[in-house]
């Protein structure tokens, strides 16, 4: 296979290639083929796959009797206010950026609210891209926070804060309407940070968790809720939840006076940016092999999709945020949120792929961290 076809922002022939030696562009930016859907999934249904090399999700599944996956109760709202970002990180499965201009319009905000006011889920999540940029972020935060749901999260990239003046408010805006922040933080040392997320985001970072700490979140018995993101810089899993939050929390108290309540440890799915990391790096079969090897059926009955729904930019629904990239819509009658029925969309299969795997694979993974604790 010639690589390059799929990788074609950086001039890479060898093996052991770190997301760091890659130039940090997205692939829609760079014409590369993987920005289409399609192509993603041509690449999961063919090769090992294809020839019985390795099984299927769905035959994995079938084995415990898992499939079709079928969704539990409602929980999480998940919603998406657009693929604009300020950073172009290495492992980005929405293949966000500053070229990205998919953003919601208030029109679709305001579908959203009225299943906000709704709904049953207990959990509002806001994601990206920087859902900060989207120009009626404040607006529909506002908004929503009168709802009274019991958990409302924003996924905050961190140094959002710092990029523009008209940020630099964001930590008292977050504390004003009671908002869990949850932010990514691949590591706790400039390295490994700046050559996954870019040159300067790790300083940015400290400077922002530091901002956020001085208004009271992430200290120890302060209700505002503060927790960060780690995931792999490279073809592996995360290792152990639980001692990687031990590590994170000493090395950012010594070295910054940082401090957070949790640390989410999410597996890196093999779409978009990654996948195309995984090809140019010729890593990606191994990868598979070790997701499948470490399929864990006890993740299986815990995945977040079976207590999610996700709605994109465009309003429409999906069974996670993966499936939104892989432009997989839920499998139902209602597929936009000005349709919105949730009983019709809890009667539902979930569609899958073999990037599935990544949310079975040891712990299990989702976008609250692991799932089999
Ligand atoms: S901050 Fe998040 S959304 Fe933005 S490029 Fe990085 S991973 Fe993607
Ligand atoms: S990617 Fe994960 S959360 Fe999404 S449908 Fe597959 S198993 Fe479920």
């Amino acid at each position: 296979m010639n690589i390059h076809r799929f990788h074609s922002n950086a001039n890479v022939t060898y093996k052991n290639l770190t997301l760091t030696k890659l130039k940090l562009q997205s692939l829609h930016k760079s014409n590369n083929m993987l920005a289409k859907a399609n192509a993603q999934l041509e690449k999961l249904s063919n090769g090992i796959f294809a020839n019985g090399e390795l099984p299927t999700f769905a035959e994995k599944l079938r084995k415990t009797e898992d499939f079709p996956l079928r969704p539990n109760a409602l929980e999480i709202l998940q919603i998406n206010l657009g693929y604009m970002c300020n950073q172009v990180c290495a492992h980005c499965h929405v293949d966000a950026g500053p070229d990205r201009k998919e953003i919601m319009t208030r029109k679709t905000m305001e579908h959203c609210l009225e299943v906000i006011a709704n709904t049953s889920a207990h959990t509002l999540d806001l994601t990206g891209g920087a859902p900060e940029m989207n120009p009626n972020f404040r607006w529909f935060v506002e908004e929503a926070s009168k709802a009274g749901i019991e958990d409302f999260i924003v996924r905050s990239n961190l140094t959002i804060i710092r990029a523009n003046k008209k940020y630099y408010d964001l930590p008292y805006f977050f504390k004003d309407h009671k908002v869990h922040v949850v932010s990514s933080m691949p590591h706790w040392t400039r390295g490994k940070t700046d050559r996954q997320r870019g040159s300067g985001v790790f300083d940015q970072s400290i400077k922002a968790l530091q901002e956020l700490n001085a208004v009271g979140f992430g200290m120890p018995g302060s209700s505002l809720q503060l927790d960060l993101v780690y995931n792999p810089s490279g073809a592996f899993l995360p290792g152990d939840q639980s001692n990687l939050e031990l590590e994170f929390k000493k090395a950012l108290l010594e070295d910054f006076g940082i401090q957070f309540h949790q640390l989410f440890a999410i597996t890196n799915l093999p779409i978009s940016r990654f996948l195309d990391y995984l090809i140019a790096s010729e890593n990606y079969e191994d990868y598979m092999y070790q997701l499948v090897t470490a399929y864990n059926p006890v993740a299986a009955k815990k995945l977040m999709c079976r207590n999610t729904l996700s709605v994109s930019w465009d309003g429409f629904l999906y069974d996670c945020d993966f499936n939104q990239m892989l432009e997989l819509k839920v499998a139902s009658k209602v597929q936009h949120i000005s349709q919105y029925n949730e009983a019709l969309l809890q009667d539902r299969n979930i569609i899958i792929s073999q990037h599935c795997y990544g949310c079975t694979a040891g712990a299990g993974s989702s976008c609250q961290g692991t799932v089999a604790k």
